[in-house]
């Protein structure tokens, strides 16, 4: 089985002599498709008229399932370029990351995923951003200095990586970049190393005494790049400052609005007592029921009940909004909050003692006084 994106990854279309299997699924030779194989996303494309919907490898042989039948016969395969473009960037940019993070920082490679959205390398120790931005600025020098990334068969004696299995009936295949990188594989790469023109090591994560880090290249890496830069952008403007007084001014306004809440709640504090005095009251089976409807905050409103009853040594219903708490020192309060929910609907429930919950819609003091008299 001869695979052209071994040894001519630039090689994306070809005449190919088909081999019909059953169920549209074809073979062809020699191969142009990499297989979901390794992590590495199957390619897609044609193959004459047909679409390649997928290409596995089954028994040992790399089958591409089409959405026609195609009989025996010479065709021209044609790659998808960019997702072909992505795959390989990103997998080639993985064995320079992978490379260096061993032979420099001592981290060994633990698992890859090259996804079309995300791509991650998991490392076997915790790391931390500084080790991640000298990694990146390696990984950009290897890039830039436009490394062959070469194929090597059946050479057992080199060090490599990770550990040397035969690909297909004793082919071992190992993957060559300059002196950083030395690694079995049977993914498709880029010829060089900069073709994938730009990596970037975008976030990291902890995983049980690993770190996973995410990362992109080419394309994505420069979109991800552009994204930020407008967020910072906006950032700015919105904050009238320079980037690098942007942490600050978000800090500073964080503590602004800590000691803004403080004080409101302060505020509400002192004005609770002077909205229990005013409350609306009722004589109801001798005890007295004192009613406030007010704008105050939802946390709030079962404070204000038990001020009211406090000062009635009685029951408190306090309403804000469609938020009703009831304190009681006489009454149910369980039962008058479902006396008024039956009129005014909503939810919620409590004991005798204090109860609270929503209402179906807003309710006026002289309605939930109605209801108490009746
Ligand atoms: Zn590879």
């Amino acid at each position: 089985m001869k695979r052209l994106y071994w040894t001519q990854p630039d090689t994306l279309d070809a005449e190919v002599v088909v081999t019909a299997l059953e169920d549209g699924r074809v073979t062809t030779d020699p191969v142009l498709f990499h297989p979901d194989e390794g992590g590495q996303p199957p390619d897609l494309g044609t193959i004459g008229e047909a679409n390649v919907l997928g290409v596995e490898v089954v028994d040992g042989q790399i089958v591409h399932r089409l959405d026609r039948p195609l009989s025996d016969g010479r065709y021209v395969a044609r790659v998808d370029r960019p997702r072909r473009q992505h795959t390989a960037s990103h997998h080639t940019a993985q064995h320079i990351i992978s490379g260096i993070a061993q032979e420099r920082f001592g981290l060994k490679t633990t698992g890859v995923h090259i996804g079309l959205e995300r791509c991650t390398v998991d490392f076997d120790r915790k790391i931390e951003w500084d080790t991640v931005t000298a990694l990146e600025r390696e990984v950009m020098e290897v890039v830039t200095l436009d490394v062959a990334v070469e194929t090597l068969f059946d050479q057992a004696d080199v060090r490599v990586r990770d550990e040397l299995k035969p690909i297909e009936a004793g082919v071992i295949r190992v993957v060559k970049i300059g002196a950083w990188d030395q690694s079995a594989c049977c993914g498709a790469h880029v010829r060089t190393t900069g073709r994938i023109g730009m990596v970037r090591l975008c976030d990291i994560e902890s995983k049980k005494d690993g770190t996973r880090v995410f990362f992109l290249a080419g394309r994505k890496a420069l979109d991800c790049s552009q994204q930020e830069t407008n967020v910072l952008r906006e950032l700015r403007k919105a904050a009238s400052c320079s980037t690098g007084e942007l942490l600050a001014t978000f800090e500073k306004a964080q503590a602004q609005a800590r000691d803004l809440t403080k004080e409101v709640a302060r505020l509400w504090t002192q004005m609770l007592p002077g909205l229990a005095a005013s409350a609306q009251v009722l004589g109801v089976q001798s005890s007295k029921v004192g009613v406030q409807v007010a704008e105050i905050p939802p946390q709030l409103v079962a404070k204000l009940a038990g001020l009211i009853a406090e000062a009635t040594e009685g029951t408190g219903i306090a309403v804000s909004g469609t938020r009703i708490a009831i304190s009681s020192r006489t009454l149910d309060a369980a039962a008058l909050l479902k006396t008024i929910q039956n009129a005014a609907g909503g939810k919620g429930g409590g004991s005798p003692g204090a109860a609270n919950g929503n209402l179906g819609r807003a309710v006026t003091a002289d309605e939930i006084l109605t209801l108490l008299k009746n």
